[in-house]
């Protein structure tokens, strides 16, 4: 078959890889002139690249993990401690670990013994996800872990991820995180381990695309698809031009290049709106209208995304989650208090990290017009900051950067396969109950994938992990208990 993938993020090189392997002709077509989509990265200079949007993996990210043993670079992965801290009360908290927490003063004592019972509970205990699904996270936890616990830390954690909207988000979200992280033992429950690739994301991409190309296929770069139509029993693309990103999202405005290409299957990994500005009439009414609602019931919030260059560094912490409510953004990553700064031959990386509604007025702003705006806020976090330490600054901004995740958003999911046979949709939407990654971007790739070829979707656990969940119950019947605590899955560092 030939396939069109429209979009070249993660997702969409995922499933083109698995869908060549199976022996088709793919071609992605990616509107920016780079690939990765929201884990493109930038050449930040002295041969250097980094992130547009801070980016870190999880040791319970096994999708990624195996994509990085299959491509044969698992060494390519490095693991990391990371250093957390939360702004609050004019001074920066360390909160990594339940130590951190026993100390963690803006928060009276009782509450703290109180709210780290509860997340042990919610962890050993909750098994069933529904449960969180018609209430939101303020409320589930303003009733068990008391008002202070959500005033002082759930709701600036909610805040750094959905802006104004963390009152409304829904305690799946909250459920599936912790969730996520009580696999965590032993020295790691002390201080986090977190994942970065040696020289960023880029290498995954690339090899990425190299499987690709040696299948065949093409991945076309600054070359977005402009339209998708009904073209006999199958479906007709139409590119656009080169430099159509400057011209925004929109596939609409871009001026078509060429003569539309056939293509048996169509995937896209846009997000909703963008999907539903790429078809023409006849498919919009193909497709109809409860799925074209469930599109547009999915609202997303703006990432903007300020990286700075600085000749020092700005603190001693890589994630300050900010819980002054007075303060204009919402994080602050110091790329280079999680990788050393001696890779970027000295100079240290920061991101200040916002997330806002679409139309929000920080979002007309320019790199210098913002830095202005949170110079004041950054020197919450060091006294001395000035902007006489900026070296260098870029400015990004993700219009669907998060997916705000209310309650009974189940219901609203657009399914992969769409009403039209052939046409399908696989984006960061679809991520639930989990928090959108890169690590669910490759298992919705692979799933897409799976689901064109055989019409089912595969399960949700990669090989590699299942089989280690099995090692590990093996062990556990044949250890005393205090061994298999010290068990860690395959893919992490020595
Ligand atoms: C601020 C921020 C921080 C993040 N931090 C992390 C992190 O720490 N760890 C982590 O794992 N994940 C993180 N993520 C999330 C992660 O990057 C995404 O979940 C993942 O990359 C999504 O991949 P995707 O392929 O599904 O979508 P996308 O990356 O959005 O890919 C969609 C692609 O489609 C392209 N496109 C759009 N329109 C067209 C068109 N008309 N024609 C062709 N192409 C088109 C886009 O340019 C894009 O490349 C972060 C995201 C953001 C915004």
């Amino acid at each position: 078959m030939r396939i069109a993938i429209i979009g070249g993020g993660i997702c969409g090189l995922t499933a083109a890889r698995r869908l060549s392997e199976a022996g088709h002709v793919c071609d992605v077509y990616e509107r920016w002139p780079g690939l990765g989509g929201q884990a493109a990265t930038i050449d930040v200079g002295g041969g250097a690249r980094l992130e547009r949007y801070y980016h870190h993996l999880f040791t319970s990210d096994r999708h990624i993990a195996e994509l990085y043993e299959q491509l044969g670079m698992p060494d390519q992965l490095e693991w990391r401690d990371s250093r957390v801290a939360f702004l609050a009360r004019g001074r920066q908290w360390p909160f990594t670990g339940p130590i951190d927490l026993l100390r963690f003063g803006p928060l009276p004592l009782r509450s703290r013994l109180r709210m780290g019972v509860v997340v042990l509970l919610l962890q050993r205990l909750a098994n069933d996800p529904r449960r969180f699904e018609r209430i939101t996270a303020r409320k589930w936890i303003q009733r068990r872990m008391g008002r202070a616990a959500w005033n002082s830390v759930w709701g600036p954690l909610l805040r750094g991820k959905f802006g104004e909207r963390a009152d409304e988000i829904a305690m799946v979200w909250l459920w599936s995180k912790l969730r996520l992280r009580r696999s965590i033992r032993g020295d790691e429950a002390r201080k986090e381990k977190l994942g970065y690739p040696r020289g960023s994301w880029e290498t995954l991409l690339q090899a990425l695309a190299r499987s690709i190309q040696d299948a065949g296929g093409r991945v076309l770069i600054d070359r977005p698809a402009a339209r998708v139509s009904l073209d006999g029993d199958g479906f007709a693309v139409t590119p656009g031009a080169a430099g159509s990103f400057r011209l925004g999202h929109d596939p609409g405005d871009f001026e078509p290049d060429a003569e539309p290409e056939h293509y048996d299957r169509v995937l896209a990994t846009v997000p909703n709106d963008v999907f539903r500005q790429l078809l023409d009439p006849a498919l919009v009414s193909g497709i109809g209208d409860e799925y074209l609602s469930k599109l547009e019931s999915i609202e997303y919030f703006t990432a903007l995304c300020l990286l700075l260059e600085l000749d020092r560094p700005l603190s001693n912490f890589y994630w300050t989650n900010v819980a002054e409510p007075d303060l204009p953004f919402v994080g602050v990553i110091e790329h280079t208090n999680f990788v050393e700064p001696e890779r970027y031959g000295g100079r240290h990386f920061v991101y200040v990290a916002n997330y806002l509604p679409a139309g929000h007025e920080l979002l007309s702003l320019d790199a210098e017009e913002l830095l202005r705006r949170y110079e004041p806020g950054l020197r919450r976090i060091n006294l001395a900051f000035s902007a006489a330490w900026v070296r260098g600054m870029w400015l990004h901004r993700e219009p669907a950067g998060q997916p705000i995740v209310t309650v009974g958003y189940r219901q609203r999911i657009p399914q992969l396969q769409t009403p039209v046979a052939g046409l399908m949709l696989a984006n960061t939407t679809q991520v639930y109950p989990e928090d959108r990654g890169t690590n669910y971007a490759v298992r919705l790739g692979e799933q897409a994938a799976e689901l064109m070829l055989t019409g089912q979707a595969p399960p949700t656990k990669p090989a590699s992990a299942r089989k280690w969940r099995l090692r590990l119950r093996v062990r556990r019947r044949k250890e005393p208990r205090r061994r298999w605590l010290k068990l860690r899955p395959p893919a992490r560092p020595a």
